[in-house]
């Protein structure tokens, strides 16, 4: 098993662990209910752990939340059929459908 991502805020885990099991890789959740404690909560040992089963698929794991990352921090795109503003994370125009 590897660690392939923690982070202090359950839900964005969470997101990972959903977005990398759709790509059928299998993960495990650590410390997933120690995070939902309000107050006593000690900062770093308490953040929920993200941990791919096979290591043979860390790799591919970590792609998947690099492609992810780096899609959630791109810039809105401006169409350039119909100059409507896209956010990011959308391939394809929301209001023409042209290709991004
Ligand atoms: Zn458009």
């Amino acid at each position: 098993m590897k660690l392939i991502y923690t982070h202090e805020n359950g839900f964005l885990v969470n997101n990972v662990k959903n977005i990398i099991e759709g790509h059928g890789i299998d993960v495990v959740l650590k410390n997933e209910f120690s995070s939902g404690a309000v107050g006593e909560v000690s900062a770093f040992d308490a953040w929920m752990e993200l941990w791919v089963i096979n290591d043979s698929d860390c790799e591919r794991a970590l792609d998947v939340i690099s492609t992810m990352q780096s899609k959630a921090d791109d810039p809105d795109w401006l169409c350039e059929q119909c100059a409507e503003e896209n956010g990011a994370s959308f391939d394809v125009c929301w209001n023409c459908q042209y290709e991004h």
